[in-house]
C-alpha cells in the first residue's frame, strides 16, 4: 500500500503545497481522502481499473474545491464519492453551471454516498466519527491490508478524534494553527495538540497535514511544526505535496 499527499495545505494554496487531496493505492481499490486542488495530480498515480472512492471530510471549499478537475482524471472505471448528509446537495448546488461543469458531464460515472456516523463495509471496511469543527465534518477510520489509517481533519483533538485514532498504524491529522487559541470556536489543531492526541491513541506514526499556509508559510515552518511535535511523539512527520508512505 502507498499513501501520496497531493495536496497538505488547509484553507488556500500557497508556494507550500495544493489544498488537501491524499490518494492510497491498495490492492483492490484506490482511496481518495479529500478534494482540494491536489486531487488534479491523482491522474499521475491511477493507472489501474481498481475501483475508486473518494472520501470527503466535509464541504469547505478548500476540502472540495479540486472536484473542478475530475475531468483530468483519466478513469474508465466509476468512482464513488463518499460524504455525511449533504452531499447530493452539495454536488448539486456547486457543480453545476455557472460555477463548475456538471458531474454529469463527466466521461465517467459518479456515483454519491451519503454516510451516517458509524461503521461500514461497503467493501471498504471503515468508521466515521463527527468531528470538532465549525461545520459538520466526518474523520474516517479505515481498516486496509491489515493496516488502520486514521484521518482526521479539520478539527481540534477531541473525544471521536481520539476514537478513530485508537491503535492507528498511521494517524493523518491536521495543523491549521501555529499556536491553538484559548477561545478555538473554529476547530483546528496546532503541532502540540496533534502530538498529545497521538500518544494518548498509541498510535505508530503521526502525519501532519492540512497546514493553515499563514501560520505555516515555508518549508521550514512545517520542520520547526515536526520538531515541535517530536518532543511530545517521537514518530511524527509533517507531510509536504511530495510525500510518499509505503506500507
Ligand atoms: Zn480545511
Ligand atoms: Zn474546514
Amino acid at each position: 500500500m502507498k499513501i501520496f499527499f497531493l495536496g497538505t495545505n488547509g484553507w488556500y494554496d500557497s508556494t507550500a503545497g495544493s489544498t488537501p487531496s491524499i490518494l492510497i493505492d491498495t490492492v483492490d481499490s484506490y482511496i481518495i481522502l479529500d478534494a482540494g486542488f491536489g486531487l488534479a495530480k491523482a491522474g499521475e498515480y491511477i493507472k489501474k481499473d481498481k475501483p475508486v472512492y473518494l472520501f470527503l471530510t466535509h464541504f469547505h471549499l478548500d476540502h472540495i474545491c479540486g472536484l473542478s478537475a475530475l475531468s483530468k482524471l483519466p478513469l474508465k472505471q466509476s468512482l464513488t464519492i463518499l460524504s455525511h448528509k449533504g452531499l447530493n446537495k452539495m454536488l448539486k448546488t456547486l457543480f453545476v453551471h455557472p460555477y463548475a461543469s456538471p458531474t454529469k458531464d463527466l466521461s465517467f460515472k459518479i456515483k454519491t454516498k451519503e454516510l451516517k456516523e458509524g461503521s461500514y463495509n461497503l467493501p471498504i471496511k471503515f468508521e466515521c466519527r463527527k468531528l470538532a469543527h465549525i461545520d459538520l465534518t466526518f474523520g474516517y477510520r479505515l481498516y486496509l491490508e491489515d493496516k488502520i489509517i486514521s484521518y482526521c481533519s479539520d478539527t481540534k483533538p477531541c473525544i471521536n478524534d481520539l476514537k478513530l485514532a485508537t491503535g492507528a498504524d498511521i494517524l493523518i491529522h491536521e495543523c491549521g494553527y501555529n499556536l491553538q487559541p484559548p477561545d478555538d470556536f473554529w476547530g483546528h489543531t496546532d503541532p502540540e495538540g496533534a502530538g498529545k492526541l497521538a500518544i494518548e491513541a498509541g498510535v505508530k506514526k503521526l502525519y501532519l497535514t492540512h497546514f493553515g499556509p499563514n501560520a505555516f508559510p515555508t518549508r521550514a515552518k512545517r520542520l520547526e511544526a515536526q520538531k515541535r511535535t517530536r518532543k511530545i511523539f517521537k514518530n511524527s512527520f509533517s507531510a509536504f505535496d511530495d510525500t510518499m508512505i509505503e506500507l
